[in-house]
């Protein structure tokens, strides 16, 4: 029997198998009081110590870069966080909680907040706050030191085996730990379509959510398993149930291959239709497991995620090094550089984001870009020099009126001055900017639809809250009918247009997407391979066909039944098809 064998939430699929390591994610929960087992009071000091140390370069780095942006006085904070990582009685009482206590180093810095907590407790609301904060912070740094060693450590111990375990699937969680090849995940909270599963999708990390209380039930380094595409996890796994999984994973693993084998040819459906089929990425460090053969180029380059894996913002010159290596292995190929989307869950920690209480529907994306101008003149410059190396195309988020997309477009001809600029597409994910599409589209090189926010903005139901996300339907016959109106809207006006939302990875999407008039889709690297397959066994007329039932239905489930059982029919004939060719 295993030690536990879980029903959630399927967010990223294939099979996931290995030992559970569960780092300590701050601010999410209280690390608890964990006393020192076998470690002597010697060794954890010094542990601690070296964390400490590392937090404080990290800070000095992050200071010496914001003096050299933004000047001396932005730097300050972080000078001030320093001087409260140096403080002696801070020390003396760490030392005291580690060696009497015999608390465990995480656990010592939880108590030393605390007692942070304690000072302040007769300060009213906003201040109390934000005093307990400034001296908070800097010690979450070193947490999070001790937790990257801690990492190291186990990663080292089991190889690429590693399932890791959390609370809430944040898109920090992904790209922070994502240093190791994670075996899988599986967490208490976190949306099918909120930006951490886009992350693990496109890692092609298998992932489950929606396990209450996952990160305390789980033991660490035992044997977990992780079926992506049904939802379920198992914790604690007998070996026999450990085979079975290990069976099915090579199974999958054989199909992928076969179909990455057969997916070098142009995306296309069974008539001869072109689908031009572009992948998502989020970081050059992505590269490394994808093969740009097998796709028309980038159709959406997230750049904020090359921003949070730093620890400062980088340079134009340091911009446009990542940029170019993107460039260069797409060799001539497209890729679309979607312009900084932070804000809501997708933070920089060099930058304080104001407090929003509805983060989603507040500073975000281009927003943010038209207000903190210089930011964005320097990733404009940057996407610009960029170009000695490849065809790049400039892609604004969050666009809601063409004012912005006028705005943005002057900007960009002060950077290029007279030169010709690169083109600039407009990501319909707003539902105003879908409504006055013809207006933005004339004035737009391109669009590329974000069906991931818009199903957001069009149900008012935020991706991550686990609370609505019954309401969060993206194949409701309302967003249906939205995505076939502009892709008729671009059709008709001549503009090319893509999406790049999740939908397009799924395949009852693709199906949907492509017989609604779309010919461009930009999908997470794992799924390029299924795509093009099961599109090349349906015709472009028969998808059209599709696409206006599943419009016509009056419910979510009644259109998204309808193209599954199509997306299922065709898939049983693609693995039917790569089994019977395997040699
Ligand atoms: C989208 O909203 O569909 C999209 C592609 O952008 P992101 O998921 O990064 O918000
Ligand atoms: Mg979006």
């Amino acid at each position: 029997m295993p030690r536990f064998d879980l029903q959630g939430n399927p967010v990223s699929p294939g099979v996931g198998i290995g030992c559970a390591w569960i780092p300590v994610e701050m601010g999410l929960y209280r690390i608890p009081e964990r006393k020192l087992v076998s470690e002597t009071s010697e060794a954890a000091l010094e542990r601690l110590m070296a964390a400490h140390k590392r937090a404080i370069q990290d800070l000095q780095k992050i200071q010496a870069a914001t003096t050299q942006e933004l000047g001396i006085q932005d730097a300050a904070i972080y000078g001030a966080q320093i001087a409260v990582l140096q403080d002696p009685d801070a020390h003396r009482n760490l030392e005291r909680l580690v060696n009497e206590e015999k608390l465990q180093p995480e656990s010592a810095i939880q108590a030393l907040l605390d007692q942070f907590e304690g000072l302040f407790k007769d300060l009213e609301g906003g201040d109390r706050k934000n005093w307990v904060a400034d001296l908070r912070d800097p010690w979450l740094g070193v947490i999070r030191e001790l937790g990257a060693a801690e990492e190291d450590r186990v990663f080292e111990a089991n190889g690429n085996g590693i399932v890791l375990i959390a609370e809430e699937l944040t898109p920090s969680l992904v790209t922070r730990h994502h240093r190791h090849p994670l075996a899988g995940i599986i967490c208490s909270r976190g949306g099918r379509f909120s930006h951490g599963a886009v992350l693990a999708r496109s890692f092609g990390i298998p992932t489950v959510t929606g396990i209450e209380g996952v990160h305390t039930k789980a033991q660490p380094e035992e044997v977990c398993l992780v079926f992506g595409d049904e939802g379920r996890a198992v914790l604690g796994a007998t070996p026999k149930q450990e085979k079975r999984a290990t069976e099915l994973a090579e199974e999958r693993s054989k199909v992928h291959q076969a179909l990455s084998g057969l997916a070098v040819e142009p995306g296309r459906t069974e008539d001869g239709t072109p689908v031009s089929l572009m992948v998502n990425i989020e970081s050059p460090n992505d590269l490394k497991m994808l093969d740009p053969a097998l796709s028309s180029g980038v159709g959406l380059f997230r750049t904020e995620f090359a921003y949070m894996e730093r620890p400062a913002f980088p340079s134009v010159e340091e911009q446009a090094e990542i940029y170019e290596s993107v460039l260069a292995s797409f060799d001539g190929k497209p890729v679309v550089f979607r312009t900084l989307d932070i804000g809501g869950d997708k933070q920089l920690r060099y930058f304080g984001h104001p407090k929003e209480s509805n983060p989603a529907m507040g500073w975000r994306g281009l927003r943010l870009s038209l207000e903190w101008q210089d930011l964005f003149l320097m990733q404009l410059s940057a996407l610009v020099k960029a170009r000695r190396k490849g065809d790049v195309r400039i892609l604004l988020p969050m666009v809601t009126t063409v004012e912005e997309l006028r705005r943005s477009k002057e900007l960009l001809s002060q950077v290029v001055g007279k030169a010709e600029p690169p083109p600039i597409g407009v990501m319909v994910e707003v539902p105003a900017a879908a409504m006055a599409l013809r207006d933005i589209a004339q004035e737009a090189d391109f669009i590329s639809v974000g069906t991931n926010d818009l199903a957001q903005y069009l149900f008012a139901v935020d991706r991550d809250n686990p609370w609505v996300a019954d309401l969060y339907q993206p194949y409701h016959p309302a967003h249906l009918r939205v995505l076939r109106y502009i892709a008729r809207t671009c059709n008709a006006l001549g503009r090319p247009v893509s999406v790049c939302g999740e939908m397009a990875g799924q395949l009852p999407g693709a199906l949907f997407l492509v017989g609604a008039g779309f010919g461009t889709l930009s999908i997470a690297p794992p799924f390029v391979a299924e795509v093009k397959a099961v599109l090349q066994r349906v015709s472009a007329d028969s998808l059209r066909q599709l696409a206006n039932r599943a419009a016509a239905c009056h419910t979510s489930n009644d259109a998204l039944a309808l193209l599954q059982v199509e997306a299922d029919r065709l898939w049983a004939e693609v693995v039917q098809g790569t089994i019977s060719n395997r040699p």
